[in-house]
C-alpha cells in the first residue's frame, strides 16, 4: 500500500479550479498532487469539497459547560453589561456553582461537549478547569478523564486554572500544585482579578514558579473587563521574556486592549511579538474584544476561541469553530473574501501557532489533522458552518462514539 488513507478529488484553499488527491501515511500528509496512486487502505471520495487543516479551539471553559441552568443568567447580565465594567462581579456570582462541584456530573457534561468537538472537526482544545478552594480538583479530574477517553479523536490540553485568584483565594496555589501533580498540562492564571497591581504581579510570579518547576506552558486570562487601566498583559509579557518562556505562553481575552491608547497598544504588540505569545479572542462572549485584525496584520499568533458553552458567561455554543468564526465575522465586521480567509486562519493554522502545535499546516511531511468540509469554499464553509463530512486526526478518520 502506498497510503493508509487517500482523499481523492479534494479542493484546497489554494487549488483554485484544480482537484487534488491527498495521500496520508504514518499519520502524516505524504503526498499532495493530481491522480495519486490508488493503492490505499482507505479511500475517501472528496467529491470536490474543500479539504483543510482541522479546527483548533484555543480557549474553552470545559469544566463549566452546560451549567447555565444551575446558575441562571444573573452573572451573564453582569459580565456583558455596563461595557464589561462589572465583569469582576460576574465572576463572583458565577463561582457559586462550584459549591456543588463534583467530578461525577461534570464528566457527563464534558463528554457531551467533547463529542460535539469531534463532530465539528476540532482536533485540539485548550481546556480550562477551575482549580481553587471551591472547585478543588473536581474539574481537573473530570477533564483529565475526558482527555484520556477522547485522545484518539481530540487532544484536550488541561489547564489548571485559579478562576478566583491566587492572592485573593488563599489555598488556590496549593490546588494548582496538586493539579500539576495529578497530570494537568498547562499552568493557568487570571492576574487581573486580584485587588492591587502588586497582587497581580505576585499572582503571575507564583504561577510562573509552578510552570518552571513542572516545565509546563502557561495560559492566563488577561484584563477581561472594560478598564483601560488594566496592565496585566504587560506584566505577563515582560515576565515571559524575563524567564525565557518565549513561545510557551498564551493569553486569553485581553479585552481591555480595545480601550488602550494607540502608543500603549503598539508597545504591547512589540512585547507580544518578542515573547512569542499567542492570543485568543472570543468576540461572541462579550461586547469588548482584543484588536484581532491589527494583531493578525502584525504577525501575532492570534486565534478565536469558543470560550464558553451554556454557562454563567454565555448561553450558547456547540464547539463549532466555524460558527465562532461566523459570529466573529459580524461582530468584527470582517466580511470581505480576504477577511474570510483571515477568519479561517484564526480557527485553524493561526490557532495552532498560538497553541505552539508544530507541523500543523496541510503540507507534505506535516501531521495529517484535516477536515473534509461539506462546502467548496471558505465563504460557503463560513456561511453554512455545518459539520465536516470527514475528520482526520493524526492520519486516521475519527468517528463519534
Ligand atoms: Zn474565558
Amino acid at each position: 500500500m502506498d497510503f493508509d488513507l487517500l482523499i481523492k478529488k479534494a479542493r484546497t484553499r489554494s487549488s483554485e479550479k484544480d482537484f487534488l488527491d491527498i495521500g496520508i501515511k504514518d499519520g502524516k500528509v505524504s503526498k499532495i498532487g493530481k491522480n495519486l496512486s490508488k493503492k490505499a487502505s482507505q479511500i475517501i471520495d472528496g467529491k470536490g469539497k474543500l479539504v483543510t487543516e482541522s479546527f483548533v479551539n484555543g480557549h474553552l471553559h470545559l469544566c463549566k459547560v452546560y451549567t447555565l441552568a444551575m446558575v441562571g443568567t444573573e452573572a451573564l447580565t453582569s459580565y456583558q453589561g455596563a461595557s464589561m465594567g462589572k465583569a469582576m462581579t460576574a465572576i463572583e456570582l458565577a463561582s457559586k456553582v462550584k459549591e456543588q462541584y463534583d467530578e461525577s456530573w461534570i464528566i457527563e457534561n464534558v463528554r457531551k461537549a467533547a463529542r460535539l468537538a469531534v463532530k465539528y472537526g476540532n482536533t485540539h482544545i485548550r481546556a480550562f478547569a477551575d482549580t481553587d478552594t471551591k472547585a478543588k480538583l473536581e474539574g481537573v479530574k473530570a477533564l483529565i478523564k475526558a482527555r484520556e477517553e477522547f485522545k484518539e479523536s481530540v487532544e484536550i490540553q488541561v489547564v489548571a486554572f485559579p478562576q478566583d485568584g491566587v492572592v485573593r483565594d488563599p489555598g488556590a496555589e496549593d490546588y494548582i500544585r496538586q493539579a500539576m501533580d495529578f497530570g494537568a498540562d498547562v499552568v493557568g492564571g487570571i492576574p487581573w482579578i486580584e485587588y492591587t497591581d502588586e497582587d497581580s504581579q505576585r499572582h503571575i510570579d507564583l504561577m510562573f514558579e509552578l510552570a518552571k518547576k513542572y516545565d509546563k506552558d502557561v495560559s492566563m486570562l488577561i484584563d477581561d473587563a472594560g478598564d483601560p487601566g488594566l496592565r496585566t498583559l504587560e506584566m505577563l509579557a515582560t515576565k515571559t521574556i524575563k524567564e525565557g518562556w518565549e513561545g510557551r505562553v498564551m493569553v486569553h481575552h485581553a479585552r481591555a486592549m480595545a480601550l488602550y491608547p494607540e502608543p500603549y497598544f503598539r508597545k504591547i504588540v512589540a512585547l507580544l511579538k518578542r515573547g512569542e505569545i499567542g492570543v485568543v479572542s472570543d468576540p461572541q462572549t462579550g461586547p469588548l474584544y482584543a484588536r484581532v485584525k491589527d494583531l493578525y496584520d502584525e504577525g501575532v499568533a492570534i486565534a478565536l476561541g469558543q470560550d464558553d458553552i451554556a454557562d454563567a458567561y454565555y448561553p450558547y455554543g456547540r464547539n463549532n469553530m466555524l460558527e465562532v468564526a461566523f459570529l466573529a465575522s459580524h461582530l468584527m465586521w470582517m466580511t470581505t473574501f480576504e477577511e474570510m480567509e483571515i477568519l479561517y486562519d484564526l480557527i485553524t493554522t493561526n490557532a495552532a501557532k498560538a497553541m505552539a502545535i508544530k507541523n500543523f499546516e496541510m503540507k507534505e511531511g506535516n501531521k495529517a489533522n484535516l477536515v473534509v468540509l461539506d462546502a467548496e469554499s471558505v465563504w460557503e464553509a463560513l456561511n453554512e458552518h455545518g459539520a465536516p463530512l470527514h475528520v482526520i486526526k493524526d492520519g486516521k478518520e475519527v468517528t463519534i462514539e
